[in-house]
């Protein structure tokens, strides 16, 4: 068995169940970057909305620097802590000026995996997953994005130490995927944990991945 033969054969039986995702972007990087951070604390219906009010209102990342933070604050009053985020997305918009002299991320085509991520982690306000999300879903990078879904799933399958946190789950669980499945198998376990692997009463009895579920077989807490 090589080393992710164990994560490809969970992440096949979970496809089996959701169907096999493939990887597309849906916004270059530095939309990617602002609409993560919109998606702060918030649902995707409520960031997204934001999102396309700060587009149609600023044409031009500039626009949005120069914007009066109260105005951008209004335009994304739907994504939820407008204030903060308005404030944040002006000040990483204007760390990425300072240093790359325009609001562009092209810089990440240059540098490796863990240089762009140190470069993302790098910008006020961006942590791990957020850098993780700009790299795999705007550029197909093997970078693992870790959320509450992903982070709960793995650690109830055994694939990571809950008391790790989800800060250092990213590098824990990374290890464990084959670089060309990231994608797929960070869409196959939130999927997971969305619809049967959930927070509350997960429905372990139509799991498909229940033989092998750590959790499920060394207690019965969650049945
Ligand atoms: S058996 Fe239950 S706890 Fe384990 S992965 Fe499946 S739904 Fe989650």
């Amino acid at each position: 068995m090589t080393d992710f033969a164990y994560t490809q054969a969970i992440m096949e039986a979970l496809e089996a169940l959701y169907g096999e995702a493939h990887w597309s972007p849906r916004f270059d990087p530095m939309e990617e970057l602002v609409s993560c951070i919109l998606s702060q604390h918030t649902s995707d219906v409520n960031s997204l909305r934001a999102f396309a009010n700060l587009q149609r209102r600023y044409p031009t990342w500039q626009a949005v620097v120069q914007a009066p933070t109260e105005e951008l604050a209004d335009t994304i009053r739907s994504g939820g802590l407008a204030d903060t985020k308005a404030a944040r997305i002006q000040n990483v918009l204007r760390q990425i000026h300072q240093s790359q002299g325009e609001y562009s991320l092209h810089n990440l085509n240059d540098l490796a995996d863990s240089e762009a991520r140190k470069y993302l982690m790098s910008l006020p306000g961006v942590g791990p997953k957020t850098a993780a999300i700009v790299l795999c879903f705007a550029m197909g990078r093997p970078v693992i994005p870790v959320d509450t879904h992903i982070f709960r799933v793995a650690w109830r399958l055994g694939l990571i130490e809950k008391r790790i946190g989800e800060a250092k789950a990213h590098d824990a669980l990374q290890a464990q995927v084959a670089p060309e499945s990231v994608f797929r198998f960070h869409v196959a376990l939130i999927t997971h944990g969305r619809r049967i692997c959930k927070a509350l009463n997960p429905r372990c009895s139509e799991c498909p991945v229940k033989e092998v579920c750590f959790t499920y077989r060394e207690s019965d807490a969650v049945r």
